[in-house]
């Protein structure tokens, strides 16, 4: 099994996520991505910032219809903030050794490597899968990690979770920017206004 592990906030999942998920898995073989949205800050940095279980339910709305997808409630479940080596060694201890671990980053993050807690172990217990992304250059990447990174061609994907808050606070469409059924559960659950 070879299984791709996406983290992120997912504030919310969007269809670069979507596309760059399956981009990893064709261009990488990949089986199976789990979408892990982040655990709730414990003092959340912007007001605006959706809760952890509606970040989690518009992840679990997104990939429901995709195979090979799945969703994750792992670091949602646990308390405090979660560090990815910590979620990589447990991901480790219960796929298996014949599990062979990913690590879907964008750009962006690739270039805060430094930033993580221990980013050479994260290297060494999983394939870090790096999509480019519009504004981040590879060349800010540490040289140290980059060449144990694999850049995957994806296509550059001008679209983020920030726009997407945006848009719906300025009242325009997000219908082409996120799967349908989270654009409903946005409004249904009055997000981001
Ligand atoms: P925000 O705008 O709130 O910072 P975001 O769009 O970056 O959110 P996250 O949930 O933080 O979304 O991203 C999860 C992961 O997906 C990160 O590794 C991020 O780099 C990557 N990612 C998100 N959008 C893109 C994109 N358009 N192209 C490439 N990578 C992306």
């Amino acid at each position: 099994m070879r299984v791709g592990i996406f983290g992120g906030t997912f504030d919310p999942i969007h269809l670069g996520h979507l596309i760059i998920a399956q981009e990893m898995m064709l261009h990488c073989a990949l089986n199976r991505v789990v979408f892990m949205p982040s655990g709730e800050p414990p003092h959340k940095r912007n007001p605006e910032m959706a809760s952890a279980k509606d970040r989690a339910m518009m992840v679990e709305l997104a990939v429901r219809d995709y195979p090979g997808f799945a969703p994750s409630r792992f670091e949602l479940s646990r308390p405090g903030k979660s560090y990815t080596i910590d979620t990589l060694r447990h991901w480790r201890q219960d796929m298996g050794e014949d599990t062979k671990l990913f690590l879907i980053i964008g750009a962006d993050n690739a270039v805060d490597m430094g930033a993580w807690c221990n980013p050479k172990g994260v290297l060494d217990l999983a394939q870090v899968l790096v999509a480019d992304r519009p504004g981040f250059d590879r060349a800010r990447i540490d040289p140290a990690f980059k060449s144990l990174m694999r850049f995957v061609q994806t296509p550059l994907i001008d679209i983020s979770s920030t726009a997407i808050r945006d848009r719906v606070r300025n009242k325009k469409p997000i219908s082409l920017w996120v799967p349908e059924a989270v654009e409903n559960y946005i409004q249904t659950h009055g997000l981001y206004v």
